[in-house]
This record gives C-alpha cells, structure tokens and sequence, in this order.
C-alpha cells in the first residue's frame, strides 16, 4: 500500500466495471475482445469477493461499479441495471452504483427514474462511442433535464476508446463522439449536473482541461491509462490548477488499483494533492 493511505483503505475508485461475464463477454461481444487482443490483456472473469480483497489490500475502500448498456448501437446486451443494484447491495460498504440507460432507446427517460427511485443508483455512466450517440444533440435534452432533476452526477466517457480497435472500420464505432467539446454543450445547458469526464480524453486533453478549468460542474478522472503514459499537460495541471478536479481512477477489470497506486506514487505529488486526487475530490463528488 502507498505511503500516503498510511495503511488504511481509503482511496475511491471513480471507474470500475464488472469483472465477470456480463460485462467482459455479453455486453462487450466481440469489440472487448478486439481491445483485448491488440493490448494483450487478459479478459478471464473473476469474482466479486476477489476483486473487493484485491482493492483493499492495495488501499482502496471504495469504488463505483458502472452500469453499462449500448444494446440499440452495438446489438450486444445490457448490464442490467438491476444487476448493478443487486452487486450494490451485497457489498453496500464496498460499491456505489451507477446505472445506464441506452439514449437510443424510446424508455430510457422511465428507465433512468427507476434506476434513481426504486434501485437507488447512484448517478448514471454514459460511453457515447459505444451507444453511438452525439450528447449535445437536442434530442437528448429530455434525458438531461431528467438528471439534472433527479439531482445525480454523471460519468461520460472522454476520449478514444479501445473497443473494435484494429478491426476494418472499428466495428463501426465512431471515435467523434468521445470528444469532450460534446458534453460541454451538455454542461452549459445544465449547471445543476455534476458531470465526470471519464479518463485522460486522448487525443483532446487540452479541450477537456479548458472544460474542467472553465466549468464549475465538470471534473475528470485519470482512469484507463497507467500513470507512466497519462500526458504530461494532465498532470500538471492535476498537480496545480485542477488539483480540486481530479480524480483517481482504474478501468477495472483492464487496470488493477495496486499497481495503477504504486506508478501514480512514484510521480512524486505533494502529500496533500494525492490525498485530494486519491478520495478527497471523489468524496465531496459524490457526497459520502
Ligand atoms: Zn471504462
């Protein structure tokens, strides 16, 4: 465990997915398996009672487990929502859940107040590139308004994604709609949602430090990348201007805490900005 977690299991993870089939086979098909293939990482399901004894022997005491359903754009089946609520409830101390609706789908405005009212999510996680759809587009704003109403925070992706990468046409999947500039349409017109921008948004980490400067609303993590490989300008801007903003984060099941933990301590932050980019800033974030 890192020096500055003085032995206790305090970090929260902003960015987890489930470790097990639902996710890594039903919901991600055959565009996980590519992202697998060409990053040679290893996709084989493990358990819940694993991945908890994993993250708090490295130092982590919490983390968000994400919902995930792109069903309409990818043909592939939900993590159900239900399914999340129902991992929530059996390690309640552990996990804070996050549902997701599919926009492309005619219910998901019904579909995300049930998640808040009756399963008691959260907030919600959206992955435009895998939903295939363009946020800022006015056809969603029935959707947001409805957040910003039930009064939740908001992960988006930022960023390329690895899903399909290396196939003819990326299976599909268009890469512009990872591009931050699209979820700070949605940030204008909604100051009352706390939005995440999920992972350094590779190739436009400059448009997402300019949003996460000039919007009170929008925060970043750095999940999805190792610290060694995180661009130079993300982190210093995370050391200094954007101290308050930052978050820690891993992808799990992709990037495990422990040695995601031991790269980001080797960087040599202040004591006290790790403190707040390891749970400070994702404790005020999400009210615990
Ligand atoms: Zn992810």
């Amino acid at each position: 465990m890192i020096d500055v977690l003085d032995g206790e299991a305090r970090a929260i993870d902003t960015h987890a997915h489930q470790p097990t089939e639902e996710f890594l086979e039903d919901a991600g098909g055959q565009m996980m398996q590519d992202a697998a293939d060409k990053f040679g990482a290893e996709m084989e399901p493990g358990s819940y009672d694993e991945m908890v004894a994993d993250y708090r022997e490295a130092g982590v005491g919490r983390a968000i487990l994400l919902g995930w359903d792109a069903e309409t754009n990818t043909g592939n089946p939900p993590v159900p929502n239900d399914y999340v609520a129902e991992v929530r409830d059996e390690y309640d101390d552990f996990f804070v859940a996050f549902g997701s609706v599919d926009p492309l789908k005619d219910d998901c405005v019904q579909e995300a107040i049930r998640c808040v009212e009756d399963l008691d999510l959260s907030g919600f996680k959206f992955q435009q590139i895998a939903q295939g759809f363009d946020p800022s587009d006015p056809q969603h704003r029935h959707l947001w308004n409805t957040i910003e109403d039930l009064d939740v925070p908001v992960v988006f992706h930022g960023g390329n994604s690895t899903l399909g990468a290396g196939t003819p046409g990326g299976r599909g999947l268009k890469v512009k709609y990872g591009n931050p500039m699209l979820v700070d349409d949605v940030a204008a017109e909604h100051p009352g949602m706390d939005i995440l921008l999920a992972h350094p948004a590779f190739p436009w980490e400059k448009e997402q430090l300019a949003i996460c400067q000039q919007k009170g609303n929008v925060y970043m993590d750095l999940s999805g990348w190792m610290p060694n490989y995180i661009d130079d300008q993300v982190l210093h801007y995370a050391r200094t201007i954007l101290q308050d903003k930052v978050m820690f984060g891993t992808d799990y099941p992709m990037i495990e805490p422990e040695p995601w933990l031991e790269q980001f301590a080797e960087l040599g932050f202040d004591e006290s900005v790790q403190r707040k980019l390891l749970w400070e800033n994702a404790e005020e974030f999400l009210g615990l």
